[in-house]
């Protein structure tokens, strides 16, 4: 897995594209950090005894598409994003369900451990993708202090600068895009006198 804070990191950038937001854009972007953050949580498993590999263990069903989408409504209940109509709770629950999936799709990039249970209960298997640049995350904190430099910098390079850039692009867009539309409303709007001349 990628560290707990590049999954949340992902989450809050991805609610940037949430309809709606009105001056809540940290609310949003904490919940669907959390959001993206959360399957790893199946890591407890461990300690009840669930064997590594088993569908309710580490990578498993708390990691598919499926899961996501459960995750994603329970994010557009806790922002109570019906309040603006049901058209605008349920694209906010696909984007929120997408912050969640990007958990999975993440995982499937790292480098190391079992693969992941993206397609699960319909189909058991674990997959990775065939670029997987980014160095897994250990366990064990003796092992992740140790190595915590290199992972973070994979993370840097592979996860938070191609955000960073996709935000920008993102926030310059919809500068042009509402540039664009108020000097429109102003060409639509009748000069003071106009009319008879
Ligand atoms: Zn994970």
């Amino acid at each position: 897995m990628p560290t707990p804070l590049t999954h949340f990191i992902a989450g809050a950038a991805i609610s940037q594209v949430s309809p709606k937001t009105r001056g809540r854009h940290l609310r949003y972007a904490f919940v669907f950090g959390i959001l993206a953050a959360l399957p790893d949580l199946d890591f407890t498993a461990f300690f009840l005894g669930i064997p590594y590999g088993h569908p309710l263990c580490h990578r498993g069903f708390s990691h598919s598409l499926a899961f996501a989408a459960v995750l994603g409504i329970i994010g557009a209940l806790i922002l109570r994003a019906d309040r603006n109509g049901a058209r605008s709770f349920w694209i906010t629950a696909m984007v929120a369900g997408v912050a969640a999936a990007s958990h999975g799709l993440l995982d499937m990039v790292t480098n190391g451990g079992l693969g992941v249970g993206i397609l699960m209960p319909f189909d058991g298997g674990r997959f990775f993708l065939p670029f997987r640049p980014i160095l897994v995350s250990p366990f064990s904190p003796a092992t992740f202090f140790a190595v915590v430099g290199s992972i973070i910098r994979s993370e840097i390079l592979w996860v938070w600068l191609p955000l960073a850039v996709g935000s920008t692009a993102l926030q310059c867009g919809r500068k042009l895009w509402n540039k664009g539309r108020d000097r429109q409303q102003w060409a639509d709007v009748p000069l003071v006198g106009s009319e008879g001349e």
